[in-house]
């Protein structure tokens, strides 16, 4: 059975100032041989990230096999840097040391491990990816990043659309098509949720 593991919470909230505070989901996939580590937060997260791999799951930063940063903005990809051992996938790019792979993410997905793939889900930015994990505790797990913005984006579009919406019908399809094969979505700023009953506004 694969695993998966919210290390961190993403979140983001409008000050009152009009500035915005925001982090992304952090989470880690653990299957039988392979270890992912999905959206690495902001640059000052390195510590924090560490502590949480090797307190609650004994790992160390070159146990990752795999880093996926579901899109290249800032708050996603701060800490790619600690993982030496891992290879990288930064939206449709994919490198490991000075390897660079291509992988044509538009005609098929990229299977990480078994139940365990990656899928081109533009709309946020046109190359974004989602991490789909299969054969988990709560069923079909998908961590989207900034696909879904929260739970709250299912009731009102302007969540996710004011959050930056490179393409705007993409996205409302792709998010159609993740609510079709997922039990539970990962957003990329808020808590995981259960998609039951969950219906795309
Ligand atoms: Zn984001």
């Amino acid at each position: 059975m694969n695993e998966v593991h919210v290390l961190f919470e993403g979140y983001s909230t409008q000050n009152p100032d009009g500035s915005m505070s925001a982090n992304c989901s952090c989470v880690l996939i653990k299957t039988g041989e392979v270890r992912i580590l999905v959206d690495s937060m902001t640059p000052w997260d390195g510590p924090k990230i560490k502590e949480s791999l090797s307190q609650h799951h004994c790992l160390s930063q070159d146990d990752i096999d795999f880093v996926v940063s579901t899109h290249g903005h800032s708050d996603h990809v701060g800490n790619n840097n600690l993982f030496l051992k891992a290879t990288h996938i930064v939206g449709h790019s994919m490198s490991h040391k000075d390897k660079y792979f291509e992988h044509d993410f538009d005609a098929s997905s990229f299977t990480l491990s078994p139940g365990v793939f990656v899928k081109a889900t533009p709309g946020h930015t046109l190359d974004s990816v989602s991490v789909i994990v299969t054969d988990t505790r709560l069923g079909t797990i998908a961590i989207v990043g900034d696909l879904f913005e929260k739970e709250e984006d299912l009731l009102d579009d302007q969540v996710w659309i004011e959050a930056g919406s490179e393409n705007v019908s993409k996205q409302r399809q792709n998010r159609a098509a993740i609510l079709a094969l997922a039990d539970q979505i990962v957003p990329g700023h808020g808590p995981m949720f259960s998609v039951h009953k969950a219906k795309v506004s």
